[in-house]
Protein backbone atom coordinates (compact mmCIF):
# COMPACT_ATOMS: atom_id res chain seq x y z
CA UNK A 1 0.00 0.00 0.00
CA UNK A 2 1.70 3.71 -0.97
CA UNK A 3 1.53 6.24 1.09
CA UNK A 4 -1.56 8.02 -0.47
CA UNK A 5 -3.83 4.75 -0.21
CA UNK A 6 -3.11 4.51 3.51
CA UNK A 7 -2.85 8.61 3.93
CA UNK A 8 -6.62 8.37 2.34
CA UNK A 9 -8.52 5.89 4.16
CA UNK A 10 -6.74 6.48 7.34
CA UNK A 11 -7.55 8.52 10.03
CA UNK A 12 -4.54 10.22 11.67
CA UNK A 13 -5.65 10.79 14.91
CA UNK A 14 -5.17 13.20 17.46
CA UNK A 15 -3.30 15.75 15.22
CA UNK A 16 -6.65 15.72 12.83
CA UNK A 17 -8.52 17.44 15.88
CA UNK A 18 -5.97 19.44 16.15
CA UNK A 19 -6.05 20.76 12.44
CA UNK A 20 -9.67 20.56 12.07
CA UNK A 21 -10.64 24.33 11.76
CA UNK A 22 -13.43 25.38 14.08
CA UNK A 23 -15.02 28.05 12.03
CA UNK A 24 -15.54 29.29 8.48
CA UNK A 25 -12.78 32.17 8.82
CA UNK A 26 -10.10 29.55 9.72
CA UNK A 27 -11.73 26.93 6.54
CA UNK A 28 -9.46 28.05 2.77
CA UNK A 29 -11.17 27.25 -0.39
CA UNK A 30 -14.80 25.89 -0.87
CA UNK A 31 -16.03 29.32 -1.00
CA UNK A 32 -18.89 28.88 -3.03
CA UNK A 33 -20.07 25.88 -0.49
CA UNK A 34 -18.81 27.70 2.54
CA UNK A 35 -21.12 30.78 1.44
CA UNK A 36 -24.04 29.13 0.85
CA UNK A 37 -23.67 27.34 4.41
CA UNK A 38 -23.12 30.26 6.08
CA UNK A 39 -26.45 31.80 4.75
CA UNK A 40 -28.13 28.50 5.95
CA UNK A 41 -26.95 28.69 9.15
CA UNK A 42 -27.70 32.29 9.63
CA UNK A 43 -31.45 31.97 8.19
CA UNK A 44 -31.86 29.22 10.74
CA UNK A 45 -30.14 31.37 13.91
CA UNK A 46 -32.44 34.38 12.73
CA UNK A 47 -35.65 32.00 12.86
CA UNK A 48 -34.26 29.91 15.96
CA UNK A 49 -34.64 26.80 13.94
CA UNK A 50 -33.17 23.56 12.93
CA UNK A 51 -31.80 23.82 9.59
CA UNK A 52 -32.91 21.52 6.70
CA UNK A 53 -30.83 18.53 5.90
CA UNK A 54 -28.20 18.25 3.45
CA UNK A 55 -26.15 16.21 2.18
CA UNK A 56 -21.77 17.32 1.44
CA UNK A 57 -20.08 15.18 -1.37
CA UNK A 58 -17.02 14.53 -2.62
CA UNK A 59 -14.07 12.69 -2.53
CA UNK A 60 -12.26 11.86 0.55
CA UNK A 61 -10.28 13.76 2.48
CA UNK A 62 -11.83 17.09 1.07
CA UNK A 63 -13.24 18.61 4.06
CA UNK A 64 -17.08 17.26 4.86
CA UNK A 65 -16.38 16.00 8.32
CA UNK A 66 -14.74 19.76 8.90
CA UNK A 67 -17.67 21.33 7.08
CA UNK A 68 -20.02 19.48 9.45
CA UNK A 69 -18.61 20.32 12.17
CA UNK A 70 -18.25 23.88 11.59
CA UNK A 71 -22.18 24.27 10.46
CA UNK A 72 -22.94 22.43 14.42
CA UNK A 73 -20.47 25.39 15.71
CA UNK A 74 -21.60 28.79 13.87
CA UNK A 75 -25.06 27.26 14.74
CA UNK A 76 -24.38 27.04 18.34
CA UNK A 77 -25.39 23.58 18.19
CA UNK A 78 -24.31 20.05 19.43
CA UNK A 79 -23.27 17.49 16.96
CA UNK A 80 -23.50 13.49 16.92
CA UNK A 81 -21.72 11.57 14.36
CA UNK A 82 -22.01 8.27 12.96
CA UNK A 83 -21.12 6.19 9.49
CA UNK A 84 -23.97 4.27 6.79
CA UNK A 85 -21.61 0.83 7.58
CA UNK A 86 -21.76 1.35 11.33
CA UNK A 87 -25.53 1.91 11.83
CA UNK A 88 -26.85 -2.45 11.56
CA UNK A 89 -30.07 -2.01 13.06
CA UNK A 90 -32.76 0.20 14.02
CA UNK A 91 -32.12 0.53 17.59
CA UNK A 92 -28.63 1.83 16.72
CA UNK A 93 -30.27 4.71 15.02
CA UNK A 94 -33.26 5.33 17.46
CA UNK A 95 -30.11 5.67 20.11
CA UNK A 96 -28.56 8.20 18.62
CA UNK A 97 -32.02 10.30 17.36
CA UNK A 98 -32.86 10.41 21.17
CA UNK A 99 -29.61 11.45 22.72
CA UNK A 100 -30.15 15.03 20.35
CA UNK A 101 -31.78 18.39 21.69
CA UNK A 102 -33.29 20.63 19.35
CA UNK A 103 -31.57 21.91 15.96
CA UNK A 104 -28.51 19.64 17.05
CA UNK A 105 -26.55 17.84 13.92
CA UNK A 106 -27.05 14.12 13.06
CA UNK A 107 -23.52 13.58 10.64
CA UNK A 108 -23.51 10.27 8.98
CA UNK A 109 -20.31 9.81 6.97
CA UNK A 110 -20.41 7.20 3.58
CA UNK A 111 -24.35 7.77 3.81
CA UNK A 112 -24.33 5.78 0.51
CA UNK A 113 -24.23 2.87 2.60
CA UNK A 114 -26.68 2.85 4.93
CA UNK A 115 -28.94 -0.38 5.22
CA UNK A 116 -31.72 -0.03 3.17
CA UNK A 117 -34.04 -0.68 6.44
CA UNK A 118 -32.38 1.62 8.30
CA UNK A 119 -32.35 4.44 5.70
CA UNK A 120 -36.22 3.94 5.57
CA UNK A 121 -36.35 4.18 9.10
CA UNK A 122 -34.46 7.67 8.91
CA UNK A 123 -37.37 9.11 6.72
CA UNK A 124 -39.97 9.19 9.03
CA UNK A 125 -37.12 11.23 11.76
CA UNK A 126 -36.15 13.42 8.86
CA UNK A 127 -39.88 14.63 7.51
CA UNK A 128 -41.96 14.23 10.72
CA UNK A 129 -39.31 14.12 13.67
CA UNK A 130 -40.92 10.50 15.07
CA UNK A 131 -40.03 7.14 15.12
CA UNK A 132 -41.59 3.88 15.80
CA UNK A 133 -40.05 1.27 17.99
CA UNK A 134 -40.31 -1.93 18.99
CA UNK A 135 -41.26 -3.00 22.23
CA UNK A 136 -41.09 -6.68 23.25
CA UNK A 137 -40.66 -9.66 21.42
CA UNK A 138 -43.18 -12.20 20.47
CA UNK A 139 -47.24 -11.69 21.26
CA UNK A 140 -46.43 -8.94 23.51
CA UNK A 141 -44.31 -7.23 20.86
CA UNK A 142 -45.95 -3.61 20.09
CA UNK A 143 -44.61 -0.73 18.44
CA UNK A 144 -44.48 3.09 20.18
CA UNK A 145 -44.07 6.06 18.10
CA UNK A 146 -41.18 8.59 19.84
CA UNK A 147 -41.36 12.07 19.18
CA UNK A 148 -37.44 12.56 18.81
CA UNK A 149 -35.99 16.78 18.39
CA UNK A 150 -36.07 18.66 15.60
CA UNK A 151 -32.31 17.83 14.27
CA UNK A 152 -30.37 17.97 10.78
CA UNK A 153 -29.59 15.56 8.93
CA UNK A 154 -26.04 16.29 7.57
CA UNK A 155 -24.75 13.17 4.77
CA UNK A 156 -21.70 12.67 3.80
CA UNK A 157 -21.27 10.59 0.63
CA UNK A 158 -18.25 10.02 -2.09
CA UNK A 159 -21.04 8.84 -4.17
CA UNK A 160 -23.65 10.87 -4.87
CA UNK A 161 -24.69 8.65 -7.36
CA UNK A 162 -25.32 5.79 -5.11
CA UNK A 163 -27.37 7.81 -2.80
CA UNK A 164 -31.36 6.66 -3.13
CA UNK A 165 -33.74 8.94 -3.94
CA UNK A 166 -36.28 8.92 -1.65
CA UNK A 167 -33.03 10.37 0.59
CA UNK A 168 -32.11 12.96 -1.43
CA UNK A 169 -35.12 14.09 -2.23
CA UNK A 170 -35.79 14.50 1.78
CA UNK A 171 -32.46 16.76 1.74
CA UNK A 172 -32.74 21.05 0.93
CA UNK A 173 -29.57 20.63 -0.25
CA UNK A 174 -26.52 18.56 -1.74
CA UNK A 175 -22.93 20.68 -2.00
CA UNK A 176 -20.10 19.41 -4.14
CA UNK A 177 -16.83 19.82 -2.53
CA UNK A 178 -14.43 20.50 -5.11
CA UNK A 179 -10.09 19.79 -4.98
CA UNK A 180 -8.45 22.56 -3.66
CA UNK A 181 -5.67 24.60 -5.63
CA UNK A 182 -2.40 24.96 -4.99
CA UNK A 183 -2.95 28.39 -3.47
CA UNK A 184 -5.74 27.20 -1.17
CA UNK A 185 -3.49 24.34 -0.34
CA UNK A 186 -0.51 26.36 0.33
CA UNK A 187 -2.87 28.85 3.12
CA UNK A 188 -3.88 25.25 4.69
CA UNK A 189 -0.06 23.28 4.98
CA UNK A 190 1.06 26.96 6.21
CA UNK A 191 -1.94 27.43 8.53
CA UNK A 192 -1.13 23.64 10.00
CA UNK A 193 2.64 24.23 9.86
CA UNK A 194 1.89 26.74 12.73
CA UNK A 195 -0.35 24.60 14.84
CA UNK A 196 2.27 21.97 14.76
CA UNK A 197 5.24 23.95 15.26
CA UNK A 198 6.95 23.31 12.43
CA UNK A 199 8.75 26.00 11.21
CA UNK A 200 9.08 26.24 7.49
CA UNK A 201 9.72 28.55 4.35
CA UNK A 202 7.15 29.84 1.95
CA UNK A 203 8.97 27.81 -1.18
CA UNK A 204 8.65 24.43 1.25
CA UNK A 205 5.00 25.15 1.98
CA UNK A 206 3.69 25.67 -1.66
CA UNK A 207 6.18 22.66 -2.63
CA UNK A 208 3.95 20.58 -0.07
CA UNK A 209 0.69 21.74 -1.30
CA UNK A 210 1.55 21.24 -4.81
CA UNK A 211 2.12 17.39 -4.37
CA UNK A 212 -1.13 16.72 -2.32
CA UNK A 213 -3.17 15.58 -4.95
CA UNK A 214 -5.61 18.86 -4.09
CA UNK A 215 -6.35 17.12 -0.84
CA UNK A 216 -6.38 18.80 2.59
CA UNK A 217 -5.45 15.49 4.61
CA UNK A 218 -2.91 14.62 2.36
CA UNK A 219 -1.88 18.05 2.78
CA UNK A 220 -1.33 17.14 6.44
CA UNK A 221 0.03 14.19 6.34
CA UNK A 222 2.37 15.45 3.95
CA UNK A 223 3.26 18.29 6.67
CA UNK A 224 4.24 16.23 9.02
CA UNK A 225 6.06 13.89 7.19
CA UNK A 226 8.37 16.90 5.99
CA UNK A 227 8.81 17.86 9.87
CA UNK A 228 9.68 14.25 10.95
CA UNK A 229 12.64 14.44 8.28
CA UNK A 230 13.45 17.93 8.56
CA UNK A 231 13.91 17.33 12.52
CA UNK A 232 15.94 14.04 11.81
CA UNK A 233 17.98 14.99 8.65
CA UNK A 234 18.24 18.56 9.47
CA UNK A 235 17.57 21.42 12.21
CA UNK A 236 13.84 21.42 12.08
CA UNK A 237 13.37 24.22 9.46
CA UNK A 238 11.99 22.82 6.27
CA UNK A 239 13.97 24.51 3.34
CA UNK A 240 12.50 24.01 -0.45
CA UNK A 241 15.77 21.81 -0.61
CA UNK A 242 14.58 19.44 2.03
CA UNK A 243 10.91 19.26 1.65
CA UNK A 244 11.57 18.55 -2.18
CA UNK A 245 14.20 15.01 -0.46
CA UNK A 246 11.26 13.92 2.19
CA UNK A 247 8.52 13.97 -0.69
CA UNK A 248 10.61 12.05 -3.21
CA UNK A 249 11.47 9.60 -0.34
CA UNK A 250 7.91 8.84 -0.56
CA UNK A 251 7.25 8.45 -4.41
CA UNK A 252 5.60 11.40 -4.53
CA UNK A 253 5.86 13.03 -7.97
CA UNK A 254 6.14 16.78 -8.76
CA UNK A 255 3.19 16.73 -10.50
CA UNK A 256 1.11 15.28 -6.79
CA UNK A 257 0.37 12.04 -9.10
CA UNK A 258 0.71 9.23 -6.69
CA UNK A 259 1.98 5.64 -7.58
CA UNK A 260 -2.00 4.42 -8.18
CA UNK A 261 -2.59 7.56 -10.45
CA UNK A 262 0.35 6.98 -12.41
CA UNK A 263 -0.48 2.94 -12.61
CA UNK A 264 -4.01 3.49 -14.22
CA UNK A 265 -2.26 6.05 -16.88
CA UNK A 266 -0.05 3.71 -17.60
CA UNK A 267 -1.93 0.72 -18.30
CA UNK A 268 -4.33 2.87 -20.59
CA UNK A 269 -1.09 4.10 -22.83
CA UNK A 270 0.65 0.60 -22.74
CA UNK A 271 -2.04 -2.19 -22.25
CA UNK A 272 -4.83 -0.73 -24.02
CA UNK A 273 -3.03 1.26 -26.45
CA UNK A 274 -4.42 4.80 -24.92
CA UNK A 275 -7.66 3.52 -24.94
CA UNK A 276 -10.93 4.30 -25.23
CA UNK A 277 -11.30 1.66 -22.26
CA UNK A 278 -13.56 0.66 -19.87
CA UNK A 279 -13.29 1.02 -16.08
CA UNK A 280 -13.86 -2.91 -15.55
CA UNK A 281 -10.93 -3.64 -17.61
CA UNK A 282 -8.62 -1.04 -16.17
CA UNK A 283 -9.73 -2.45 -12.18
CA UNK A 284 -8.88 -5.69 -13.07
CA UNK A 285 -5.35 -4.79 -14.81
CA UNK A 286 -4.24 -2.26 -11.65
CA UNK A 287 -5.85 -4.63 -9.00
CA UNK A 288 -8.49 -1.91 -7.43
CA UNK A 289 -12.08 -2.06 -7.48
CA UNK A 290 -14.34 0.17 -9.82
CA UNK A 291 -15.62 1.99 -6.62
CA UNK A 292 -12.71 3.14 -5.79
CA UNK A 293 -11.38 4.04 -9.58
CA UNK A 294 -14.52 5.91 -9.99
CA UNK A 295 -14.47 7.74 -6.40
CA UNK A 296 -10.60 8.42 -5.16
CA UNK A 297 -8.67 8.34 -8.58
CA UNK A 298 -11.02 9.23 -11.48
CA UNK A 299 -11.88 12.72 -10.51
CA UNK A 300 -8.17 13.73 -9.87
CA UNK A 301 -7.40 12.47 -12.81
CA UNK A 302 -9.57 14.24 -15.32
CA UNK A 303 -9.52 17.49 -13.41
CA UNK A 304 -6.58 17.82 -14.04
CA UNK A 305 -7.03 16.70 -17.87
CA UNK A 306 -4.47 13.20 -17.54
CA UNK A 307 -7.87 11.69 -18.32
CA UNK A 308 -10.56 12.18 -20.39
CA UNK A 309 -14.30 10.02 -20.16
CA UNK A 310 -16.04 9.11 -23.61
CA UNK A 311 -18.87 7.05 -24.55
CA UNK A 312 -16.57 4.27 -25.34
CA UNK A 313 -14.36 4.42 -22.74
CA UNK A 314 -11.60 6.13 -20.96
CA UNK A 315 -8.49 7.69 -22.98
CA UNK A 316 -5.70 9.53 -22.09
CA UNK A 317 -4.48 13.17 -22.88
CA UNK A 318 -2.08 14.37 -24.76
CA UNK A 319 -0.54 15.97 -21.82
CA UNK A 320 -0.57 12.46 -20.15
CA UNK A 321 1.31 10.90 -23.68
CA UNK A 322 4.02 13.73 -23.46
CA UNK A 323 4.63 12.82 -19.51
CA UNK A 324 5.22 9.25 -20.53
CA UNK A 325 6.71 9.47 -23.69
CA UNK A 326 3.86 7.88 -26.17
CA UNK A 327 4.09 8.78 -29.51
CA UNK A 328 1.51 10.19 -30.94
CA UNK A 329 1.51 7.89 -33.72
CA UNK A 330 1.54 4.51 -31.25
CA UNK A 331 -1.68 5.28 -30.32
CA UNK A 332 -5.66 6.09 -31.27
CA UNK A 333 -5.60 9.83 -31.37
CA UNK A 334 -7.23 11.84 -28.53
P1 LIG B 1 -13.64 11.43 4.62
O1 LIG B 1 -14.78 11.38 3.70
O2 LIG B 1 -12.47 10.59 4.17
O3 LIG B 1 -13.95 11.27 6.06
P2 LIG B 1 -13.71 14.29 4.76
O4 LIG B 1 -14.10 14.88 3.45
O5 LIG B 1 -14.75 14.16 5.79
O6 LIG B 1 -13.01 12.92 4.48
P3 LIG B 1 -12.22 15.71 6.76
O7 LIG B 1 -12.10 14.58 7.70
O8 LIG B 1 -13.19 16.77 7.06
O9 LIG B 1 -12.49 15.14 5.29
O10 LIG B 1 -10.81 16.40 6.52
C1 LIG B 1 -9.61 15.68 6.50
C2 LIG B 1 -8.51 16.48 7.13
O11 LIG B 1 -8.22 17.61 6.33
C3 LIG B 1 -8.80 17.02 8.53
O12 LIG B 1 -7.63 16.92 9.30
C4 LIG B 1 -9.13 18.46 8.32
O13 LIG B 1 -8.70 19.21 9.39
C5 LIG B 1 -8.35 18.81 7.09
N1 LIG B 1 -9.08 19.77 6.26
C6 LIG B 1 -10.05 19.51 5.39
N2 LIG B 1 -10.46 20.62 4.77
C7 LIG B 1 -9.71 21.61 5.26
C8 LIG B 1 -9.64 23.01 5.01
N3 LIG B 1 -10.41 23.61 4.09
N4 LIG B 1 -8.77 23.73 5.73
C9 LIG B 1 -7.96 23.14 6.63
N5 LIG B 1 -7.96 21.83 6.89
C10 LIG B 1 -8.83 21.07 6.22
Amino acid sequence: ENFFESTLKKESGESENILRPKYFVDFPGQDQVKERLSIFVEAAKMRDEAMGHFILSGPPGLGKTTLAYIVANERGKGIKTSSGPVLEKPGDLAGLLTSLTDGDILFIDEIHRLPIAIEEYLYSAMEDFFIDIMIDQGVGARSVRLNIPKFTLVGATTRLGLCSAPLRSRCQHVHRLEYYSPEELGRIVKRSSELIKCEMDHQASDEVAGRSRGTPRIANNLLHWVRDYAQVKADGFVTLELANKALNMLNIDSNGLDEMDKKILKTIAFNFECGPVGIKNIAVSVGEEVGTLEEVYEPYLIQEGYLVRTQTGRVISRKTKQMLGVQENQSNEQ
